[in-house]
């Protein structure tokens, strides 16, 4: 069998795959039936993947229709996920469905960048300090670099954080309706040539990690990273007792005692129930990149009882989600983002308040589930 890097297995056609799969299952003396049986030009997935021997499925369900008066989704929504967990998209829906009958979520884009951030090497700290002013100094010649490598892609500022003989430029980038980490890595890499060329600075590595891609980071829930999303709504006294069997007094001080004083003793970062299992299950279906769930992972959920009806919000820092680009363009994940009228051009922020939407859901419900002492008989009934 050639390598993983033999060029036997650059091939992208069907018959290319046919025949890596053909070796793999030699190689490995396992039969890939299943693996093989996929219903799309594997053409269409060249920059998606190497060496692919076929495909995983995963079941596709969908909640809701939920209801959404926000600043970009507006509508009634059915919510594509994709998981293996029994019960999930059954308590998303109830969820979904308490929020209807109490009119609805109201939702926002707070504010939308992308970040990469390079690490250069000075010679200490005078050098980081000229280099610094350089940059601030040539912000328009930068941005004009940016432009020469994306057409979609604008540089919007350049937080400069410096330590002794390395220099952290976190690049802040409006990517359009695309996740934008391609993007904003090729016009970063741009950035900091320009600056080498210059300053005498040198790129040790186009990501010095306070970008933060992929890893749970603090910075990214102070300043945000792709969207920061809030989603909100209150349910009044009647349907938190006659849907969720529970009350607002029980719901807050779960969240209370569980989300926020738990979550803190433990040191996670963000405080919620389980926002992770939305993340994943809508990115999965709409070819986000699912190593991001990690920043949707840093939700913050709320409750109030406000005179016994039920505040519940959502606060999400690092929603990195795309339109067009990566993974989207898959014929599965397409047909996902079409359920939600979120395909293409001019649609990424409201897939990111549909997701939010999605994630107060799934609180909502489990929240209510845990303060009414459910979760455990959910899950025996549904999930084994
Ligand atoms: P991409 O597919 O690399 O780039 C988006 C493409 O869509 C660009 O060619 C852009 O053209 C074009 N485009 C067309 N209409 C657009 C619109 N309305 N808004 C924005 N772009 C538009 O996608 P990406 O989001 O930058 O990168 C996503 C991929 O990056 C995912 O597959 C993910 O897994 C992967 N990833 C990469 C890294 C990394 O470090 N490189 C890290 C994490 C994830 P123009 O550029 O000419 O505007």
């Amino acid at each position: 069998m050639t390598d993983s890097t033999g060029l036997k297995n650059r091939g992208k056609t069907k018959a290319d795959v046919e025949d890596r799969r053909k070796a793999a299952e030699e190689y490995t003396g396992t039969e890939l039936k299943t693996v093989s049986n996929y219903g799309f030009d594997p053409e269409l997935a060249s920059t998606n993947i190497e060496n692919m021997i076929g495909t995983v499925q995963i079941p596709l369900g969908y909640a809701g229709p939920i209801k959404i008066e926000g600043d970009c989704a507006s509508g009634e929504y059915l919510v594509p996920l994709a998981t293996t967990e029994g019960a999930l998209v059954a308590s998303i829906s109830r969820g979904m469905s308490v929020m209807n009958a109490s009119g609805g979520v109201r939702t926002t884009v707070v504010s939308d960048f992308m970040t990469r951030a390079p690490v250069l090497k000075v010679n200490g700290i005078q050098h980081g300090k000229e280099v610094s002013s350089w940059i601030e100094a040539h912000m328009d010649a930068l941005k004009e670099t940016v432009a020469g490598t994306t057409s979609h892609g604008k540089l919007i500022g350049i937080d400069i954080y410096p330590d002794g003989r390395s220099l952290y430029l976190r690049c802040k980038f409006d990517t359009g309706d695309a996740m934008g980490m391609n993007m904003a890595t090729i016009a970063a890499e741009a950035v900091c040539r320009k600056i080498e060329g210059a300053t005498g600075a040198v790129m040790v590595s186009v990501s010095g990690n306070m970008c933060s891609d992929k890893k749970p980071a603090a910075i990214n829930m102070i300043t945000g990273r792709g969207k920061v999303v809030l989603a909100e709504c209150t349910i009044p006294k009647d349907v938190v007792e006659n849907k969720l069997h529970t009350t607002a007094y029980a719901i807050a001080e779960t969240n209370y005692r569980k989300n926020l004083v738990g979550s803190s003793i433990a040191g996670t970062l963000g405080a919620n129930a389980h926002a992770a299992n939305m993340v994943a299950a809508i990115y999965i279906a709409t070819g986000q990149d699912p190593a991001q769930v990690v920043g949707g992972s840093m939700t913050l959920t709320t409750c109030e009882n406000i005179d016994d009806d039920l505040y519940i919000c959502v606060r999400m820092p690092t929603v990195e989600v795309g339109t067009v680009g990566g993974g989207t363009k898959l014929p599965c994940q397409s047909e996902a983002l079409n359920m939600m009228g979120c395909l293409g051009q001019g649609k990424a922020k409201k897939l990111a308040e549909i997701v939010a939407a999605t994630v107060l859901a799934g609180e909502l419900s489990t929240l209510a589930a845990q303060s009414a002492g459910e979760l455990g008989k959910a899950h025996q009934a549904l999930g084994r």
